[in-house]
């Protein structure tokens, strides 16, 4: 899991265990703001989870992912803000209304409870602020900086506690002050979360700026696709490209030079995701490993080897999608077939330089280091039942249609 995913799950557990202990406090004490106080962590409690729900979402990279479960998270918040502002009106109307028995019972352990959980909330804020900085993630920055109103809120807390204890009953006024901050923390969190569910996506300057870098990539040749999704505060882009990239760690490279372009023109982003495709291209030549004895010399009647690195020849073949044609390029001689070790590496790299795009075989190479090779160099490998290169091209020709 991501750094910032275990931070988010962290922060769910840390207010998770501050609703408990506030309400204790709450009970103990007869405090009411305090157990006000408890309601409103159960709200961060809520907050927090869809920003770890929003981080997950966005870690799966499949394509496939339903749309609709973007939005479970923020449905759950929906609901939850009714609890939340329901709470808030219990609260209120209890510090209006209600008669008090007296005073606060057990000032002591209260006392020191709160000091305990001020403590605990400001080391654990300045923990989310560094990590939040470090991978650059605005929600995670905001939740943290949200947790200093928390320890104010605590202070005022105890303050009215204090008071209450030496005969000023404030601690009615404080809890009407802390179910408005609750009533508010619930109203963010249904704004948000209808602002979700009404598809309220990135809005169309940001992704057209997105568009703009991307079309100033040299290695860009196509924008296939680019979205913006919202997971409660979580934002994040999803862009599909197609490249002429070969190498794969060429395409990691200038993945993260794009990433952090977006990241800094838009401070608002939590993340990018990129997916590439590699591009379809007109002309495309494929590679076919010849069985040819010592001595002979390779033609359109030679067999297709059973072997990849060890095989004498390549038939380098081209195929034109457009003019439909299928014609034998050139005969490579494979150098590496004698090597002791990595021939099939060897052998990969040097189709990868004649700028093959694909391997027809009549065996697998699945788990093999070729196989692996091929894959790292973005070769696709096609399994064959062609016998002959003869029988090779007219199924290569068929395939066009
Ligand atoms: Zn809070």
């Amino acid at each position: 899991m991501y750094g910032y995913a275990k931070v988010a799950i962290f922060s769910c557990l840390v207010n998770s265990a501050l609703v408990l202990a506030k309400y204790y406090l709450g009970e103990t004490s007869g405090s009411l703001a305090l157990k006000a106080d408890a309601v409103h962590s159960f709200a961060d409690v809520i907050s927090s989870l869809t920003i770890f729900l929003g981080i997950i979402i966005a870690d799966r990279k499949t394509k496939t992912f339903p749309e609709g479960l973007y939005k479970v998270e923020n449905l759950v918040a929906f609901f939850s803000s009714f609890f939340i502002f329901y709470a808030a009106y219990e609260i209120a109307s209890q510090a209006i209304w209600e008669t008090f028995p007296g005073g606060i019972t057990n000032v002591v352990l209260v006392t020191a409870g709160l000091v305990l959980i001020m403590g605990v909330t400001a080391v654990f804020s300045r923990y989310e602020l560094k990590i939040g900085l470090e991978v650059g993630s605005p929600s995670l920055v905001a939740d943290a900086k949200h947790v200093s109103t928390d320890i104010l809120a605590s202070s005022v807390i105890l303050f009215g506690i204090l008071g209450t204890y030496w005969g000023y009953p404030i601690d009615r006024y404080i809890a009407m002050l802390v179910a408005a901050l609750v009533a508010y923390t619930g109203a963010q969190i249904m704004i948000e979360a209808v602002k979700v569910l009404l598809e309220a996506t990135l809005d169309y300057p940001t992704l057209d700026g997105i568009r703009k870098i991307l079309e100033n990539q040299d290695h860009v040749k196509k924008i296939l696709s680019i979205g913006g999704r919202n997971s409660g505060r979580f934002k994040f882009v999803e862009i599909s490209l197609s490249t002429d990239l070969k190498l794969l760690s060429e395409a990691h490279e200038r993945t993260s030079e794009i990433e952090e372009e977006i990241l800094d023109m838009y401070p608002s982003i939590d993340k990018v995701l990129i997916h590439y495709e590699p591009e379809q291209k007109e002309v495309e030549l494929i590679a076919a490993p010849l069985n040819v004895a010592e001595g002979d010399t390779p033609d359109d009647k030679s067999e297709l080897s059973q072997h990849f690195g060890e095989t004498p020849y390549f038939a380098i073949i081209e195929r034109s999608s457009s003019l439909k044609t299928v014609s034998i390029k050139s005969y490579q001689n494979n150098a590496f077939k004698d090597l002791d070790r990595k021939k099939g590496v060897k052998t990969a790299e040097m189709l990868a330089e004649l700028d093959v795009d694909e391997v027809r075989t009549p065996i697998t190479l699945e788990g093999k280091g070729s196989g692996y090779a091929l894959d790292a160099l973005q070769i696709r490998i096609v399994m064959t039942p062609a016998k002959t290169l003869e029988e090779l091209i007219t199924e290569l020709k068929q395939e066009l249609g």
